[in-house]
């Protein structure tokens, strides 16, 4: 079903990226992958579709979901059972039975409580290590940017992962394209994943008249005539982004053409618990975003001045600056050429409206 909303796990669900899924798998011999593409652009959807359409095996852990919002970590202990009871997902399930009894913990029992963090860690490694001995295995760690806030420093086990479990090939996706680069840190020398070799696949979002069509399959399927006027409005306003193009194609049966209005609503609830969480980290978040989304296609320039006059002050240049890279970091402003841009219809609109 196109129009549904959970992420796809099967490449017969997956309309289009038959290019993104081909490169995606050819990778997988590679030993780091990363996966990268703007929020709801399907890269959840692309991983697990391509991982189940191989007959490799693999273990997949939603970070994302263990992150702590309000304490903002991810605790040792959770992601030690995550990736614990993903390997009860395994295909070669009994094969992992024995293995995971040489561990001392049987795949039923829940975790005992409160290990000291050494001890997980310690279990962590175990765990790679009784992976690394099935043969060729993906790790795959969704929306791994959250790993940063990892008590347990993950990154100098999957150094270790890396540089002596050959089986085991690490895949990571992430939004925000800028700080899952920080948490990998190939291209800085403090890491311990310095240097290492990586490669990766990036997810665009539909052109105009890939939305165009996806909607025009995924109403086919649930046999509902839309005229062409709607489908054009629609793709008019919430461009290229499938999973906005999802809600729409599930409301548009009940809501009829207030479907628009409804994802727009829906969606702006979304991105703003997004970027709430955002601007707490700056007061010139918001002006910068706000000036991108009024102007269009911005120059440097014009973002300073926005800012200033906005401010009714002179802003340091370094101070604006910084804040452009850390929101290209978060993946809701692109540059391109010399210009910046919000790549989300519904991000750009939630901005104009919302603040
Ligand atoms: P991400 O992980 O990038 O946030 P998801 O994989 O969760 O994105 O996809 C967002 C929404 O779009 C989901 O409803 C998913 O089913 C849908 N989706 C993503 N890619 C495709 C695709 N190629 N074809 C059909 N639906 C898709
Ligand atoms: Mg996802």
């Amino acid at each position: 079903m196109l129009f549904s909303t959970e992420p796809k796990d099967s490449v017969k669900d997956l309309f289009d990226r038959e290019k993104e899924s081909a490169e995606l798998r050819d990778k997988l011999k590679e030993r780091m992958i990363l996966v990268l593409g703007m929020r709801r652009i399907g890269k959840t959807s692309l991983v697990l579709s391509t991982l189940n359409s191989t007959d490799r095996n693999f273990v997949y852990v939603d970070v994302r979901k263990i992150y702590d919002e309000a304490s903002r970590k991810v605790q040792a202990e959770k992601l030690y059972e995550e990736l614990y009871f993903s390997l009860t997902k395994l295909s070669r399930k009994e094969r992992v039975r024995d293995l995971l009894t040489k561990l001392n913990i049987s795949l039923e029992s829940p975790l005992k409580a409160k290990l000291p963090l050494d001890e997980i860690k310690g279990n962590i490694i175990k765990i790679f290590e009784q992976l690394n001995r099935i043969g060729k295995v993906v790790v795959a760690f969704d929306e791994a940017q959250y790993l940063r806030y990892s008590t347990v420093g993950l990154r100098s086990v999957l150094a270790h992962v890396y540089d002596h479990m050959k089986e085991v090939s690490l895949l990571f996706t992430g939004s925000e394209v800028g700080l899952l680069y920080d948490f990998v840190g190939v291209e800085d020398p403090e890491s311990e994943l310095y240097g290492r070799y990586f490669a990766s696949v990036e997810i665009r979002p539909f052109e105009r008249e890939k939305s165009r069509e996806f909607l025009r399959a995924g109403f086919k399927e649930i046999g509902e005539k839309v005229e062409e006027s709607v489908i054009e409005r629609a793709v008019g306003e919430i461009d290229g982004v499938v999973g906005w193009l999802v809600y729409f194609g599930k409301l548009y049966p009940e809501k009829g053409v207030d479907a628009l209005d409804e994802v727009k609503s829906l969606g702006s609830k979304m991105v703003k618990k997004e970027l709430e969480g955002l601007f707490i980290r700056s007061p010139y978040y918001l002006d910068i975003l706000k000036a991108i989304a009024t102007m269009g296609r911005t120059r440097w320039k014009n973002v300073v001045n926005y800012v200033i006059v906005k401010n009714e002050k002179k802003v340091p240049n370094a101070t604006i600056s910084r804040d452009l890279k850390a929101l290209m970091m978060t993946g809701f402003v692109e540059k391109i050429g010399e210009e910046y841009v919000i790549p989300d219809p519904i991000v750009k609109y939630t901005i104009l409206q919302e603040y």
